[in-house]
């Protein structure tokens, strides 16, 4: 202990290891999109066994080394390759996009989303890039994308040379966030302090780039009732033209970089826009760490339970809205006979409804205790100020520790103890009552005269 202590001091004194020497691909996209062709130089010394994302390495083909301007083939064993890296590396492979595309269909690697006029091929790097099985986190890493005509990049993670080049680290790599090839319009604005690319297929929507920069716009105002600032300084919103209404959908990726996949109708108009939740609740989910399956409760949870609260703070809702949505639902999130506690239940109703239920009842405890000087705001504010935010990955112990240091005391250690790790029940009638929020004639009511209606008037006002 004191070892590693005394290591630690050294390094702060000569200052943080220097970043290893980058590794430079260089990917060309056939005019058909159906294939990749990859060039890589690494340099001397990376790790010896090289390959992809679990299941994408069928589709890397004609693996070749280059020696004093020969070309060889690399030695392949099952889904491994293995070229000599005493020496400087010069690489070349092909990934077969489209045949990855059809086989695997996962948006988490490679799949492709056609349109009516358009498709796009969602390509994650992890899948592509042919690279040492280990090395050091902060290794640099530039991808540079040669695309055909017409055809662009669009990812999560950093990008130079005006988006054309991929220039990140090699640990991002691994959780990679949302990465396209298509024939994207990228419209790139500040909104709040954020570095915005807003990322559509021309020709889909009936709505205009002012429109959807006002999207956003509302959605990084949300996160800063809460946070203070936005919870990354830049953000990448992939708009994916859909049936249906409205927004339909929206999914983000733990790690790498904060791109957001949204699916929306296109039918949808401004006011569709005005109503939506969705790109708030997927921006909530760039404010936390990327936490183990056992509590994905916590992730949806939170989503669930803070975009509403942010939305009536800024006057888009009404708080009425707010507790008839918490009112008809939070029973969802009750623990069912059998349960062994949110960290050990996968169900529909304990991820979204629980975890909402555990933010609520950390909410109330924080606000009851600090005499409401403090609320769960204080402690998410203190996990990104900690470096908790999408790129992270931690516990949930971490996580809470450090919430409630934050706010002082242990509100979220004790609570996850109740609800994550037993199955307590909560009395949702008494505790609406304690609030003051009641249904008469099919309307929310709020009794003013209620134990806790301060508190209550402080979470949506
Ligand atoms: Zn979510």
């Amino acid at each position: 202990m004191r070892l590693w202590g005394f290591l630690f001091a050294l390094q702060a004194l000569v200052g943080a290891p220097p970043a290893p020497d980058p590794w430079r691909y260089e990917a060309t996209l056939a005019t058909d999109s159906r294939e990749l062709s990859v060039e890589a130089w690494l340099p001397a010394g990376v790790a010896g066994t090289f390959s992809v994302d679990e299941g994408c390495e069928p589709f890397i083909a004609d693996v070749e080394r280059e020696s004093e301007g020969q070309w060889s083939p690399v030695d392949q064993a099952r889904d491994a390759w293995y070229p000599p890296t005493d020496r400087p590396l010069h690489l070349r492979y092909r990934f077969r996009l489209e045949a990855a595309a059809a086989a695997l269909h996962n948006s988490n690697q490679v799949s492709r989303r056609a349109g009516l006029t358009s498709s796009v091929t969602m390509a994650s790097p992890a899948a592509w890039i042919l690279r040492p099985w280990k090395a050091a986190a902060n290794t640099p890493l530039r991808i540079h994308c040669a695309t055909p005509p017409g055809i662009r990049l669009v990812t999560g993670l950093r990008t130079s040379e005006g988006g054309t080049a991929i220039d990140d680290t090699y640990d991002h790599l691994d959780y990679a966030p949302y990465t396209a090839f298509g024939p994207f319009d990228v419209d790139r604005f500040a909104s709040g302090g954020v570095e915005v690319q807003m990322a559509t297929l021309p020709g889909t929507l009936a709505l205009s780039d002012a429109d959807l920069r006002a999207w956003a716009g509302e959605a990084i105002a949300n996160l800063r009732v809460a946070y203070g600032t936005f919870p990354t300084d830049r953000l990448v919103v992939m708009v994916l033209p859909s049936g249906g209404q409205g927004v339909v959908f929206g999914s983000t990726k733990g790690g790498g970089g904060p791109a957001l996949s949204i699916l929306l109708a296109r039918t949808a108009t401004f006011e569709d826009l005005k109503r939506d939740w969705v790109l708030t609740h997927e921006c909530i989910h760039l404010s936390h760490p990327d936490l183990p399956r056992a509590q994905h409760w916590f992730e949806e949870g939170l989503a669930t339970y803070l975009e509403p609260l942010l939305r009536a703070r800024r006057g888009i809702i009404s708080p009425e809205e707010v507790w008839r949505n918490f009112m008809d639902n939070l029973h969802h999130g009750l623990p069912r006979t059998g349960d062994q506690g949110l960290d050990h239940t996968r169900s529909w109703g304990a991820t979204y409804w629980g975890g909402t239920l555990f933010c609520l009842l950390a909410d109330l405890e924080i606000r009851q205790a600090s005499g409401g000087k403090k609320s769960l705001d204080d402690a998410l504010r203190g996990i990104v100020v900690g470096g908790g935010n999408h790129l992270a990955r931690w516990s949930i112990e971490k996580t809470l520790e450090t919430g409630d240091q934050a706010v002082g005391g242990h509100v979220l250690r004790d609570l996850h103890r109740r609800l994550g790790l037993r199955a307590e029940t909560t009395d949702l009638d008494a505790l609406f009552k304690r609030l003051g929020v009641g249904i008469h004639d099919e309307k929310v009511t709020f009794d003013e005269g209620a134990p806790m209606a301060a508190v209550r008037r402080g979470m949506a006002r």
